[in-house]
């Protein structure tokens, strides 16, 4: 039997490390060609590293340099990958960053920097995966005409102080894909998020890198572990398969319990 994303083109931003790694393996494994974008140059060994991974795997990808926030080199990361394979099927719009201050400190180029890459950088990258998956339609590969995952958060709905400007973009994501499902989905075009909870990256290494830390960390979980890029990974898996076909226009919560109020948990 063919694999659930078999002969799929898939780019997935940020994949140079963390969860867009974690999700690109998983992927890869389930039958995608996977695009490992990465934004610098001094990123490139680590995309290649993933690629090697995934070929020695017996998986197929390849790495491409692209700041997403960067509306002419999202166009032309489209063009190249639709000129290389024919088209793109699948896009998750994980890249992302945060640059955290207290709010009354937060600079404009904090605020900035981190809606161009989480916000603005989401809408390019939908913005051109929509316009592939229009021009193409539905193809013999999926029941769906394209795929689109955004990597949101729990703060797309928990408030984070001393992170507006994070909490404020993944708030945004969350009825960007709303919004974006609801005018696509006519057109067959399937568009959800993923929340995470805590997913042990770099990204929050100072949540687990020392016992206390993690033991800190652990009291906002109910499950009481942190979280690993696969769980993340086999959700976008499926989520972008034909299994997921009725679910458009949802953040799927990965979280263990993280939404739940855990505060709540002792009260008796
Ligand atoms: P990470 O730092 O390992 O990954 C972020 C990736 O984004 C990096 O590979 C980085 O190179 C890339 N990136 C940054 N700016 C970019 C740009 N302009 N263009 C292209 N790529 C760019 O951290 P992660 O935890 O894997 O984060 C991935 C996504 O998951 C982010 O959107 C983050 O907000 C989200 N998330 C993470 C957690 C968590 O607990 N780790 C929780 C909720 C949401």
């Amino acid at each position: 039997m063919d694999k659930k994303l078999q002969d799929q083109v898939a780019i997935i931003t940020g994949s140079s490390s963390g969860i867009g790694a974690g999700c690109a393996k998983e992927m890869a494994k389930a039958g995608a060609t996977v695009v490992i974008n990465y934004p610098v140059t001094g990123a490139k060994e680590m995309a290649e590293a993933v690629v090697a991974d995934i070929v020695a795997n017996g998986g197929s990808a390849i790495s491409y340099k692209c700041d997403v926030s960067k509306e002419d080199e999202v166009i032309q990361m489209f063009k190249d990958v639709v000129a290389q394979y024919g088209t793109v099927d699948i896009l998750v719009n994980n890249a992302g960053l945060q640059r955290d201050a207290k709010f009354v400190d937060m600079t404009l180029e904090q605020w900035n920097f981190v809606l161009s890459v989480n916000l603005t950088g989401q809408f390019l990258c939908a913005r051109e995966a929509i316009r592939e998956f229009l021009r193409r339609g539905i193809n013999s590969k999926s029941k769906a005409a394209g795929k689109i995952i955004c990597m949101s958060s729990v703060h797309e709905v928990i408030p984070w102080a001393g992170h507006a400007n994070y909490a404020a973009s993944k708030g945004g994501v969350m009825l960007m894909m709303k919004t974006i499902a609801q005018e696509y989905a006519p057109k067959k075009i399937r568009i959800n998020s993923i929340a995470p909870g805590a997913i042990q990256t770099p990204i929050n290494k100072d949540a687990w890198d020392t016992s206390e830390h993690l033991q800190n960390l652990l009291k906002l979980i109910p499950e009481r572990r942190i979280g690993q890029v696969e769980d993340i990974g086999k959700t976008a898996v499926w989520l972008a398969s034909d299994d997921a076909d009725y679910v458009n226009g949802t953040t799927i919560f990965v979280d263990g319990g993280m939404t739940l109020y855990p505060g709540f948990e002792d009260n008796g």
